[in-house]
């Protein structure tokens, strides 16, 4: 299969942080020209079987999708994982531990937030979670914009949801080893995501790759609604260096907050090998 193919395969639904349907959300990605979709909520596959019926309702193709939160040199880092078996119950298993952390942390933002004279940010916060086992930043945010604390979601995450500042917990994700294996172990793809986002040196970024590869990470996210132009290009030498296939996905979360439409980002680079050719038999 050719690099120019519109795939999005990185997006969230209500099921995360987003605030579309899974159906809504199909059919939006249709609308702009989708051919090949996949629904990555954060830590959870519940909206799998509606991703892909929705996606066979509009004649899009599709592959299976989840984004685990790992943490890796003390910094939270995204492994999508592509065309897995949604039933396999070792990724279930994981992806149930992975999620299990979110509650306790969103309690303990909502006391430090409450330090700096923020009050019933949990409370409040929980009103804009879909799937409360998947209480996010993203809820905090869009809760504190309602309450007329900040204006926008990123100034939310600027001033209080980012490191040292005072509505961040420290929280520890599941392991770099553990969650690509989860993927493979289900026989889907695991790409890191939006790898130019973690601010890592050289070394560290190094020290990511190699070891991703060395468990049996596959892909990297190259042309992403988080990357610049010059992004793409920097990420696809390094899809070359490593020997990872390249994927394409705009991270697409709300109508109002996104800043990148589904299907509308520049093509992966002829140059790359594209996941959907190595996740071939796994397109539904
Ligand atoms: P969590 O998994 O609860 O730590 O939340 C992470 C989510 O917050 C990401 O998946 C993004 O959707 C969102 N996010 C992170 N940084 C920002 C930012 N600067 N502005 C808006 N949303 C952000
Ligand atoms: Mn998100
Ligand atoms: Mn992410
Ligand atoms: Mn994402």
């Amino acid at each position: 299969m050719t690099s120019i193919l519109n795939a999005d395969l990185h997006c969230h639904s209500v099921v995360s942080d987003g605030t579309l349907t899974p159906e809504a959300l199909a059919q939006r990605a249709h609308a702009h020209g989708v051919e090949l979709w996949s629904l990555t909520d954060h830590d959870e596959i519940g909206g799998q079987a509606r991703a892909a019926a929705a996606a066979k309702s509009h004649g899009m193709r599709y592959l299976t999708g989840v984004e685990i939160s790992v943490t890796f040199l003390n910094k939270t880092v995204h492994i999508v994982g592509l065309g897995f078996d949604a039933d396999n119950a070792t990724l279930r298993q994981g992806l149930l531990q992975t999620r299990g952390g979110r509650g306790q942390r969103a309690k303990e933002m909502a006391q430090d937030l409450a330090r700096v004279g923020i009050h019933g940010a949990y409370e409040g916060a929980l009103k804009f979670a879909g799937n409360p086992e998947l209480i996010s930043r993203t809820h905090f945010a869009r809760h504190l914009v309602e309450a007329g604390v900040c204006k926008e979601t990123n100034e939310v995450f600027r001033k209080y949801l980012t490191e040292g500042k005072p509505g961040f917990v420290e929280h520890r994700w599941a392991q770099l080893k553990d969650a690509v294996q989860w993927i493979t172990g289900a026989g889907g793809m695991a790409v890191v995501a939006h790898p130019a986002r973690y601010g890592f040196t050289a070394n560290e970024e190094f020290a990511l790759f190699t070891e991703f590869k060395g468990h049996g990470g596959q892909g990297v996210e190259v042309v992403t609604g988080s990357h610049t132009t010059a992004e793409y290009v920097v990420y696809a030498d390094v899809a070359k260096e490593y020997g990872l296939a390249g994927s394409r996905g705009s991270d697409f979360h709300s109508p109002l907050e996104s800043h990148t439409e589904l299907g509308t980002l520049p093509y992966l680079p002829g140059n790359l090998t594209p996941v959907w050719e190595v996740l071939s038999s796994r397109i539904q």
